[in-house]
């Protein structure tokens, strides 16, 4: 018998960092998404492993090689470190969509990899990104998945609705995903009216600030 024990899990692009529609291809591309640091140290202090789980078909188009991504990936640890935040690990997928591979999210695999490899329980995890093919992700395997309104959140707000219903959660960025998990690890409603209605206001008005 083994105790296994739930995760974090955190897309990259629209979450920990800036989208690029270009691809992030190198270090100097890279930036942050403000309170992302913050937010990664929090959820750190939580006690459980965070994983990163990242759709990146720009290794396999030839945009960027794996030496590439690795490196990125480095400095993005440090930064992270140097925040007080720490993750486990980062697994990306480098296939295009027509390679039909198992890993690409919607479909499960990084989630269902990291679960084998670490003794992860999901229906004990958190699965955090900002596109509707991340919600899909994390509902396959029945962790608690969440919406950020950073990114392509905003974008993918009706479109997850619409496939999943009240299966997600949504939130205005990291911070308040953060908060949910606090919040849920002590027992208390993980969805709270306010940070419902904070984040679709982001959904609805894409240029203003939320409502907290
Ligand atoms: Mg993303
Ligand atoms: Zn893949």
């Amino acid at each position: 018998m083994t105790n296994k024990t739930g995760a974090i899990f955190l897309d990259r692009d629209g979450v920990i960092n800036e989208n690029s529609s270009e691809h992030v291809k190198s270090w100097s591309e890279f930036r942050f998404i403000p309170g992302a640091l913050e937010s990664i140290r929090r959820l750190t202090n939580t006690g459980m492993p965070i994983f990163v789980v990242t759709n990146q078909a720009a290794v396999n188009r030839g945009l960027l090689s794996v030496e590439e991504l690795n490196d990125i990936h480095q400095r993005m640890q440090q930064a992270i470190h140097q925040m007080g935040g720490h993750i486990t690990q980062i697994y990306h997928c480098p296939h295009d969509n027509h390679e039909k591979c198992n890993c690409r999210k919607p479909a499960p695999g990084m989630l269902l990899q990291a679960a084998r490899e670490h003794g992860i329980d999901l229906s004990q995890s958190f699965f955090i990104g900002d596109a509707w093919t991340d919600i899909a992700a994390g509902v396959s395997v029945g962790a608690h998945t969440i919406l950020l309104m950073t990114g392509r959140g905003r974008w993918n707000f009706i479109p997850s609705w619409d496939r999943f219903g009240l299966n997600f959660a949504a939130a205005c960025d990291l911070a308040d995903a953060a908060g949910m998990i606090e919040d849920a690890l002590h027992g208390e409603p993980m969805v709270s009216t306010k940070r419902f209605r904070s984040a679709v206001h982001m959904a609805m008005h894409p240029h203003e600030l939320p409502v907290l």
